[in-house]
């Protein structure tokens, strides 16, 4: 059953209730008050009267006139019950009943219910006379319950029509308030089963914030707002999956073009006919074959960091990690620039997964190198800062201009300088995602034609338990 009717049908049941008690209530007291009121002139006439006799007055014709208004019946009895005076009988009205003989027998009024003519019923109220007074010993006044009955009759009807007036009127205003308390809730439906499954950014209306059904709309709205934001999220998130694919179909496609063109001058004639140039073409598919591996490890790694963060973390010292990679990078850079390493005052213990962070040194001191002209100079050194253990790679290379200094730790973002080297520019974006993964961060300075410092900052105390990366808006350079 709808609200609407059910709140109606409650209403008009404690209402329907209320009337019913009011009305018998009201129709008791009446009763009572009528009643009494009959029995109260049958004994204010019958003793007014009494009094007279016993006073040695007789009832005059207008003083008896008065005691017999209203169709009161007077009857004046001597000492056998014979009536000495009848005033205003009923018509073929009974003379005879027992109150008289009572009253005169118990020598105090008595009084009781009589029917004097036909079916009405009369109170008679009986007061016994002094004897010394003459022949009369009793008076009887009969008042009759007709006209009583009668207002009873007609208060009746008033009630019962009026009650049931009043009871239809309440039913039919509980439906219309109940009706008009529940629209709002209706147009809130409304607008809701109007929103299609792409109207996210639609809102309900809120007529009255402060009601329940303005509250309602508004948690609602909320509810619209949270999930308008995770959808957006989850798009953006997609649409950087694609991008993402994207840029790494673009970047597998150049060493692969060089293969099958390679691999197809040899199957058509150099392996016979030119071997030198077969053996250069050889030269070139392995080259591109291991920036092909090379760039589906990078891209692995970042998935990889992109689920989840399984960090094996322990107490270790940077400066070791440091002296390590900068032996590596040494070796790698074979004497085309200088590698140095500057040994701290004393051990820098963090707490960190060692070959990440071997992994991070690694990547800033090859982009150093990479990036450093023949004869300049490359420094890594570690230190303690307030905030975390800091690992620093400086260089004398290439620099990066200012506006692209935000960019490049962007996956496949590289400056207009490393284009036409071998980098594919995912090696920043591995390192910030270790650096964050491990809660600390990495920072670039750099002066164009000076050269380049990059700072990882490593938290001093370990990262909360499952910690995971800080999610970023990634911006991928589309492919071109
Ligand atoms: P890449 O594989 O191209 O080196 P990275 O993500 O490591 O990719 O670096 C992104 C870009 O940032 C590089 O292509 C280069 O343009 C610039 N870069 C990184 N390190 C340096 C540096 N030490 N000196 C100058 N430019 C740098």
């Amino acid at each position: 059953m709808p609200i609407r009717w059910r709140l109606t049908l409650y209403i008009a049941l404690v209402i329907g209730a209320i009337l019913f008690a009011l009305g018998l209530a009201l129709y008791f007291l009446s009763r009572g008050v009528l009643l009494s009121g009959v029995e109260d002139t049958a004994r204010s006439r019958a003793t007014a009267a009494a009094r007279t006799i016993e006073s040695g007055e007789s009832l005059s014709d207008a003083y008896v006139g008065q005691l017999t208004l209203d169709g009161v019946v007077l009857f004046v009895r001597d000492g056998g019950g014979s009536v000495l005076r009848k005033v205003n009988p009923p018509a073929n009205g009974a003379t005879e009943n027992v109150i008289w003989r009572e009253a005169k027998n118990s020598g105090r009024p008595a009084s009781g219910m009589a029917t004097l003519s036909g079916d009405d019923p009369f109170y008679v109220y009986a007061v016994p006379v002094d004897p010394q007074a003459g022949p009369a010993r009793v008076v009887e006044a009969a008042a009759p319950y007709e006209f009583a009955q009668h207002a009873l009759e007609v208060f009746e009807t008033v009630l019962v029509a009026g009650i049931g007036a009043a009871f239809l009127l309440s039913i039919g205003g509980a439906y219309f308030l109940a009706g008009a308390a529940l629209r709002p809730v209706e147009v809130v439906a409304n607008a809701a089963r109007e929103m299609g499954e792409g109207d996210l950014s639609k809102r309900l209306p809120v007529a009255n914030p402060g009601d329940e059904v303005g509250r309602l709309a508004i948690t609602i709205n909320g509810l619209l707002s949270r999930l308008e934001a995770a959808f957006a999220r989850r798009e953006e998130a997609l649409e950087r999956q694609r991008r993402f694919a994207a840029d790494a179909s673009h970047e597998l496609r150049t060493p692969l073009t060089t293969i099958s063109g390679h691999a197809r001058m040899l199957d058509e004639w150099a392996l016979e006919e030119d071997p030198k140039r077969a053996k250069r073409s050889v030269g070139a598919i392995r080259a591109a074959a291991g920036r092909m591996r090379g760039l589906i490890e990078s891209l692995l790694i970042l998935t990889r960091g992109d689920e989840s963060s399984d960090l094996e973390v322990g107490r270790h010292d940077l400066a070791a990690v440091a002296e390590e990679a900068a032996q590596a990078a040494r070796t790698a850079s074979d004497g085309k620039v200088s590698v140095e390493y500057v040994r701290p005052q004393r051990a820098v213990e963090a707490t960190f997964d060692r070959d990440r962070i071997f992994q991070v040194a690694s990547i800033l001191l090859d982009n150093a190198v990479k990036y450093t002209p023949e004869g300049g100079s490359v420094l890594i050194r570690v230190e303690k800062e307030d905030v975390g253990a800091a690992l620093e790679v400086s260089d004398t290379g290439v620099g990066i201009p200012e506006d692209e200094l935000p960019l490049i730790f962007e996956r496949f973002h590289r400056t207009d300088y490393s284009r036409t080297d071998g980098g594919v520019g995912l090696g920043l974006s591995i390192a910030r995602q270790i650096a964050e993964s491990h809660g600390g961060e990495i920072r670039a300075r750099s002066t164009p034609g000076e050269g380049s410092t990059f700072t990882l900052v490593l938290p001093l105390r370990p990262p909360p338990d499952g910690y995971a990366p800080r999610s970023r808006a990634d911006h991928h350079r589309t492919p071109r």
